[in-house]
Formats: C-alpha cells, structure tokens, sequence
C-alpha cells in the first residue's frame, strides 16, 4: 500500500457516502442538535506519522464518548489493566451506552469502560487532591494524544451540563453500590467537560495513531500510554467500541474503534495506522452513519481487516 492508496481509498469513501442522508443528529444534548449535518471529514495517520484527509477534516467537533477511549489509558497506566478489570470490568452490556438496567442487572457493576457508567467510574479514578488537579491530569493526557492542547466546546459543556441528570443519577448509583472512587456530583462535571473537548477528525487520528504505534505520538513523537497496557485497551474497544452494535461493526471490520454521539468514529489498525471520520448524523445505537459507512469501505478497499486472510 502506497500514500496514493490511501488519500484515493478516503476520497472514494467520502465521494461515495457524503450523499446520503440516513440518521439524525444527537438531540438529547441540545447543542450538538444545531451542528451543521453535512459536515463530513476523514483523517489517516499512520505509525509514521503520515497525515492524509479528505472532506471537513478541520472543523472542530465534541469528542463525547470517543473521550472515554483516550481516559482509559490515563488510568491503566495509574493502576494497571489487572486492577482496572477488577474494579470496572471488560465485558459487553448488551444495553444502550446510559443504560441503568444493565448497571442494576449487575449489581452496580459497571462491566466497562466505555459505557457512561464505567467511564464515569474511570474518571473517579484519575489521581488527584481535588478535581481541578483530576482535571488537569486529564488535560495533560489528552494533549499528549493529541499533540497540542485541547479546548472545551462552551457551548457543548453547558448544554450537556443542563441536561445531565440521567448521569448523575448513574453516578450516585454506582456509587452506593461501592463502585465510585470520587465524589459523584464532582466527578460528573468532569466527565462531562471531557465530553465537550474539541477535536477535528485530524486530531481524532492523531489520537488514535498512538495506539497503534507503541503508545508514542507519531507526530510529537512523545509517550501517550503505555505500550503494556495497549493491548487491553484495544480489547475494550474491539466490545464495546460502537455501543450496542459492536458486533455488527466488528463482523465487517475486525478492528477496534470508539464513536461518539458528536458524529466522530476512530478505529486502530494496530501497528499500521489510525483512521478517524466525523459527520454528524447518528444511527439508533449512536454511531455516525457517514462515518461508520466510510470506515468500513476504506478498511475493505485496503485490505485492513486482520482477520481476513
Ligand atoms: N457525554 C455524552 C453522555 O454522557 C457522551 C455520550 C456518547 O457520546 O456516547 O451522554
């Protein structure tokens, strides 16, 4: 595979799927409702830290739920993957990303880091006196994913600060389980400031492509996490990276990924490359249906499935 193959393999997809209009931008957080939806970006970076994009690939955009990707690894290197397992977990739910069912169904057991639960449990186990120095321990790890420091979307963060009480309800649920490391209401607020970073799809695949270079940022070319700790992480996003239908995107791609309800997607393809797509419009589980469309015909156009043989 060549540079060409690439920018031709994004150009295909985003010539190919930027007409079509299927699924509806986020609502429940009312901000993101009112973000453009023919927005639509692609970005590759490889481990050689080779960028290619196509599409909106500048336009800043929440990373929402894609955040919970690039926390975990903050705290795997803090407590380890042995321990993280113990206290989160790594297991599907099988429900929607705020289910309490599958909290209840548990015994406030959160099963994994990347539904609100158990990634608002991993937010409660960022080192730190008080939360301002939580969230700058946060800060600190997002900035060496993606190169540069990141920004809160104000606008973003005080919609979804309005609007958050579902999660908070899961936070103090996990907490009188015994599942929750920090204060609840103080630990929301953070989660969702997490939620409201800005990245552009560039970013997003700046972000990813520490994963699949040994935990270094292969532009900056400084540590990001762990080169221990990557291979659980990727797990986690190969389960639950999609929400509920992980198994549908795992079955077509056989790679791990994370989405977000701002219409970002990244997938690794470990020791290769990140690629990431942002366009708003989400499909019933979450997912962006531009993005997901056009991850899964460049992963097919250039033979990245590593499952297929
Ligand atoms: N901040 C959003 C929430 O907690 C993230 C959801 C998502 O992107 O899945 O509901």
């Amino acid at each position: 595979m060549n540079k060409n193959d690439i920018q031709s393999a994004i150009e295909t997809a985003h010539a190919k799927f930027a007409g079509c209009t299927d699924g509806a931008n986020a609502s429940y957080i009312p901000e993101l409702a009112k973000v453009p939806s023919t927005l639509f970006g692609i970005a590759v970076v490889t481990k050689d830290g080779e960028v290619f994009s196509t599409g909106d690939a500048d336009t800043p955009f929440a990373i929402e739920s894609i955040s919970k990707a690039f926390n975990l690894a903050l705290v795997m290197d803090q407590i380890g993957s042995k321990t993280l397992r113990e206290k989160i977990g790594a297991d599907p739910t099988g429900e929607p990303f705020n289910s309490v069912l599958a909290l209840v169904a548990h015994g406030g057991r959160p099963l994994n880091p990347l539904v609100n639960a158990g990634a608002m449990a991993t937010v409660s186990l960022v080192a730190g006196e008080n939360g301002e120095a939580v969230w700058a321990n946060i800060m600190k790890r997002f900035a060496a994913f993606a190169g540069h420091p990141l920004k809160i979307n104000d606008d973003v963060y005080a919609s979804e600060s309005a609007t958050n009480s579902h999660n908070k309800g899961i936070a103090w649920l996990l907490d009188s389980a015994g599942y929750f490391y920090n204060q609840p209401d103080m630990i929301v607020d953070l989660y969702t400031r997490m939620c409201s970073l800005n990245i552009t799809v560039k970013d997003l695949a700046v972000m990813g492509a520490s994963y699949a270079n040994g935990g270094v940022n292969p532009l900056t070319h400084e540590p990001a996490v762990q080169r221990e700790n990557i291979a659980e992480i990727l797990a986690e996003l190969t389960m639950s990276g999609l929400y509920d239908s992980t198994g549908d995107w795992l079955y077509r791609t056989g790679l791990p990924a994370k989405s977000g309800v701002g219409g970002g997607i990244v997938t690794i393809v470990p020791n290769r490359m990140a690629i990431a797509a942002f366009s708003p419009p989400l499909d019933k589980y979450g997912n962006s249906v531009r993005a997901e469309n056009a991850l899964i015909d460049i992963i097919e156009t250039l033979g990245l499935n590593p499952l297929k043989s």
